[in-house]
């Protein structure tokens, strides 16, 4: 399998605190990725250095095989925020055309939706399961739709990789399930790279193959089968909690 990120020795400051330390990982095209650690561990800081939103005080980035400075493929790789903002969610478009609008990023001039573009939003609402609320106001719809809506705004640019900002927080449980098993089909049967930060360690590994564990510096990035037979986890989490993380994998 190929290396499409990877970290290479990365340090992250805000002023003169560090709060990512000599950080190295290389996640592999179809990978799921679950990356954890505590409240103020790093995980957004992490994931705004692999979006290149901040400078690194050490190390460097690949995307790709190419430096993320040199590299302007941003379109192979999707971001999704918890939920939409409040001021998105208000905002007069359907369905339809707020996952339509998801190719503007795509566009050279002029931006605009055509009727191809509708087409591959109602194909991609059609797999997604809200065929239904096509000509809806995100407003009206519930948690799990508007994630899926989401959802269906990253997909429609075919990107390679899909990370996401612990999506199950606006959820409840069953449509946090609902939503997470669609997210594994999806990496499954299109490929995509999924990284995905969750506080909720002892449930990611239901669909995550791999675990990223930072606490500003790098615990544990591997499978989530080794983390589960790892001594060294044992000693740093203490049996229940490793346990509590792994029961979930099989
Ligand atoms: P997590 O996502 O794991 O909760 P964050 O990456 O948000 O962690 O934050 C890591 C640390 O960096 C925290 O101590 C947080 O207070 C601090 N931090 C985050 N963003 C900024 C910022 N823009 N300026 C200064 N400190 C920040």
């Amino acid at each position: 399998m190929s290396v499409i990120i990877e970290a290479k020795n990365i340090s992250v400051n805000y002023g003169s605190s560090e709060v990512l330390k000599n950080i190295s990982f290389g996640i592999e095209k179809g990978d799921f990725v679950g990356l954890a650690g505590s409240n103020g561990a790093g995980k957004t800081t992490l994931v705004k250095a692999l979006l290149g939103l901040l400078p690194l005080t050490t190390g460097e980035i690949e995307l790709f095989g190419e430096n993320e400075e040199r590299f302007n493929d941003w379109q192979k790789i999707g971001y999704l925020p918890q939920k939409f903002s409040t001021i998105n969610a208000l905002f007069p478009a359907t369905v339809e055309e707020v996952i339509a609008l998801g190719l503007l990023s795509t566009k050279k001039f002029p931006k605009r939706i055509t009727a191809t573009d509708r087409k591959k939003a109602r194909a991609l609402m059609a797999e997604l399961g809200i065929t239904e609320q096509a000509k809806k106001m995100l407003s009206e719809l519930s948690g799990g739709q508007q994630q899926k809506v989401l959802l269906g705004r990253a997909l429609i640019s075919e990107p390679e990789v899909l990370i996401f900002d612990e999506p199950s927080t606006a959820l409840d449980p069953n449509s946090r399930d609902a939503f997470f098993k669609l997210l594994q089909t999806l990496n499954q049967e299109k490929g995509i790279t999924i990284i995905l930060i969750t506080h909720d360690t002892g449930y990611i590994g239901k669909y995550a193959n791999k675990l990223l564990y930072i606490d500003r510096e790098l615990i544990y990035f591997g499978k989530f089968s080794e983390f589960c037979a790892d001594h060294k986890m044992k000693s740093y989490f203490g049996e229940h909690e490793q346990h509590i993380i792994c029961h979930q994998h099989n």
